[in-house]
């Protein structure tokens, strides 16, 4: 047996445990150990019937066989019945005990199983006659054992149990006792039929039985004999791959003596100490993965090191219409830092939305420019890298810096990106393309990073450009890569983004710049839609300007969405003909041509749209100051983080106070608790944090969405200590054996190379 053997190969498991196993994920002996129970339940020493304590509050546990049982219907109204069965002692089971009640006689078989009547009558007086006499007055006092062979056993409205218990059986009970009359008498007591007495036996002493997460046909304890029977020989196999020094530095417990813990705890500190190890393993193996990657880059590969002077500095801020705030000036000095080394740069901007980062974005391409070179931006959605280009192209005009828009339906100026001649590129990841080459990108900007998954953001590490006929000697051999800057609106909890962004350097923009007033929220009902409406009217008469969001573009075809889902068809007809009639009202969605919604959105700039009904295609990017106010329809159908990005197209118009009013109608409390939280907050690291709350990191960081293996023991923030100790402790070891090939390391690079070779991009090195 190894512990790849399948566990349907195990004594005991038959097809259809086997089956059931694999609807838990278990297959493999493996997976059985990695199934750790999910709590542990208290089980007193099982001792004979007649040493149950009876006081009714001490839990006690006891086997015997079942001499009779019977089901007594419900009297009247409810007619609930009970279920009763007499438990009798094993004889063979307490033999060499020193018990009370000396003398038990098991009852004849012919009485066992005898029929329905005389197995109801012999409830009364227990078949085998018990050990009368030996219930002395004083055994009915609290703590005092019963003294008896026998044992009642009550169970209200159980019907059921007359499938499932009867005569002859043997079962194990536990549950608290109290006298009745002559007998110890159990209500609702728990119980497990010993089918095969040699997997089950006696507990001698106090222990802790684990609960395992079952599934339907295989109970707990079921689980836990199959695993009984593995464990012994499965842990001698279990190879750690952790370095037995580490683990004597922070000492925590071998891996297979963690599994022993988990499965078969002496007591209730030892599946914490095993659960810390569990979790341990998990975020080392994933720190690692991520220093292994950055290592690699680092090494193999060399960005350009830009020029950078007072004269640079002075000269890219001359192009900008406002001084930078402090804390947009610190960041780009970091950045600078960063664009003048050869270690390719891979930094995240964090910023709330409307914090300001497009400008320090652009001050890193202009670097690029200074330097001779092309500087790219990435946007995730066609809508703002068109923004983007049109704000760009209004801040350089005046200058001779080149700006090209690159998009998967825009392609005209490749020729340009190709030739040199387009200093600034904008573009959606279009710009991934094989079609596109640059002559010579030095510093690539990917914005609202959350959009792109992390194996996006992975790929385009990727070296993009040729070495230009090696005219940069400084890099050797080394394959070129560019800077890379990722900007994210949707700040990341500080304590998840050590695990989700583990490889980037961080800088974040506080507070924002003059001119941005904090939004005022309302939530209110759909009933009230009319009363905002006739608000907004108002505001659209003092020449401010809005946008209704709703979440769909048409009503689908029949159903009961197509009665009840706003769409933005339904509402622009709607607001044109009724509430907001006199007013220029437009649409733009994901579905509109790109000339259509590039002169929508550019009459909207203009002002000549006075209210733009739109579905989530604006959540990014859009930067019209006079829209003031929005209105978002259903909003109880987005995502926390979505809510607060659409509301950051709001509050730019310097000095007026900009509304948005959530109309909603939460009917789930995750939808309630983002209600809560849009109206208690603006502050966009606090709504993160909220998220973080109600989704939970699962589903934050979930696979799919992360790229990154789900984690089952760790959780963040609780393990955050762990997570940072696992951290430091990758930087060590990737710093003293890049690429793991120390004996010490060997097994660390087989599970890594298994576990997250893919994800992470780790070449199989066996
Ligand atoms: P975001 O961080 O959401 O991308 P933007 O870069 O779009 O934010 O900036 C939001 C608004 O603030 C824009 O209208 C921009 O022109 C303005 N802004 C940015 N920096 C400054 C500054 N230093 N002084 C004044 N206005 C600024
Ligand atoms: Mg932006």
């Amino acid at each position: 047996m190894r512990l790849t053997t399948a566990v349907s190969e195990l004594p005991g498991v038959g097809k259809r445990r086997a089956q059931a196993l694999g609807r838990l994920g278990i297959v493999t002996v493996t997976d059985l150990l990695r199934h750790t129970p999910m709590r542990y339940e208290k089980e007193a020493a099982e001792g004979a019937i007649g040493q149950l304590p009876t006081d009714g509050k001490t839990v006690g546990t006891a086997r015997g066989e079942v001499v009779a049982c019977r089901w007594v219907p419900g009297q009247g109204y409810g007619r609930k019945g009970r279920f009763e069965a007499t438990l009798s002692d094993l004889a063979e089971d307490f033999s060499g005990l020193e018990t009370p009640t000396a003398g038990l006689v098991l009852p004849p078989s012919g009485t066992r199983g005898g029929a329905e009547a005389s197995v109801a009558s012999s409830l009364g007086a227990p078949a085998g006659g018990g050990s009368a006499g030996s219930t002395s007055e004083g055994s009915t006092s609290a703590g005092s054992t019963s003294g008896g062979g026998t044992l009642r056993l009550t169970w209200f409205n159980a019907g059921y149990l007359r499938e499932r218990i009867h005569a002859g059986m043997r079962l194990r009970v536990s549950g608290k006792a109290k006298m009745f009359g002559p007998y110890p008498q159990m209500v609702g007591a728990k119980w497990e039929v010993l089918e095969d007495e040699a997997a089950s036996p006696t507990a001698k002493a106090d222990r802790l039985r684990p609960v395992y997460p079952a599934t339907e046909g295989l109970a707990s304890t079921v689980i836990e004999r199959v695993v009984e029977e593995a464990l012994p020989w499965a842990l001698t196999q279990v190879v750690d791959p952790l370095p037995e020094e580490l683990l004597t530095h922070h000492a925590m417990p071998s891996l297979g003596e963690a599994l022993r813990m988990m499965h078969r705890p002496a007591d209730r500190e030892e599946p914490k100490a095993a659960r810390r190890r569990l979790a341990f393993n998990e975020l080392l193996l994933l720190q690692l993965g991520i220093a292994m990657r950055r290592a690699e880059v680092e090494q193999k590969c060399a960005a350009p090191a830009l020029h950078y002077s007072e004269a640079i500095d002075a000269h890219i801020r001359e192009r900008f219409p406002f001084a930078l705030t402090d804390t947009q000036s610190a960041a780009v000095a970091q950045l600078a830092e960063d664009l003048t080394r050869e270690r390719p740069m891979n930094r995240m901007l964090q910023g709330d939305v409307g914090s300001g980062k497009t400008v320090v974005a652009l001050y890193a391409l202009l670097m690029a420019v200074a330097d001779r070179k092309q500087g790219a931006l990435m946007a995730p959605t066609e809508l703002l890298a068109e923004q983007h280009y049109l704000s760009i192209t209004a801040l350089l005009a005046g200058s001779n810096v080149r700006v090209a828009l690159v998009t998967g339906n825009q392609r005209e100026d490749l020729g340009a990106v190709a030739s040199g001649e387009a200093d600034v590129v904008v573009g959606t990841h279009a710009l991934l393309s094989a079609s596109v080459t640059f002559r010579d990108l030095a510093v690539v900007v990917i914005d609202e990073q959350h959009r792109f998954g992390v194996m996006q953001r992975a790929s385009l590490r990727q070296p993009m450009a040729e070495d230009p006929g090696g005219t940069d000697g400084r890099s050797g051999r080394r394959e070129r890569m560019p800077h890379t800057l990722v900007m994210t609106a949707t700040p990341i909890p500080r304590t998840l983004s050590l695990t989700l962004l583990g490889d980037l350097d961080n800088t974040t923009l506080t507070g924002l710049p003059p001119g941005r007033t904090p939004v005022q929220n309302r939530v209110v009902g759909p009933g009230q839609s009319d009363e905002v409406y006739t608000y907004l009217r108002t505001r659209l008469e003092r020449g401010e300007q809005a946008y209704v969001v709703v979440p769909a573009i048409e009503a689908r075809g029949g159903g009961e969405s197509a009665q009840t889902l706003k769409s933005v068809r339904a509402q622009a007809e709607l607001l044109r003909e009724k509430f907001l009639a006199g007013y220029e009202v437009a649409a733009v969605h994901g579905k509109l041509k790109r000339e259509t919604r590039q002169r929508v959105m550019e009459r909207f700039r203009r002002g000549e749209v006075a209210v733009l009904v739109a579905t989530t295609v604006i959540e990014v990017g859009v930067d019209v100051p006079n829209a003031t106010v929005m209105v978002i329809e259903h909003a109880e159908r987005f995502g926390l983080a979505q809510l607060h990005q659409l509301r950051g197209r709001v509050g730019r118009g310097g000095g007026r106070r900009s509304l948005c009013v959530f109309v909603a109608e939460p009917t789930t409390e995750d939808a309630e608790a983002r209600m809560d939280a849009v109206a208690s907050t603006n502050d966009g690291f606090k709504i993160a944090e909220l998220d973080l709350q109600i989704r939970g990191m699962g589903e934050i960081l979930g696979t799919r969405q992360s790229g990154l293996p789900a984690m089952k023991h760790a959780t963040i923030p609780g393990d955050l200590d762990l997570l940072q100790l696992a951290k430091r402790d990758a930087a060590a070891i990737v710093a003293g054996d890049p690429e793991l090939t120390a004996p010490e390391h060997a097994g660390l690079r087989r599970v890594l190379t298994r576990l997250y070779g893919e994800a992470l991009g780790l070449v199989d090195v066996g």
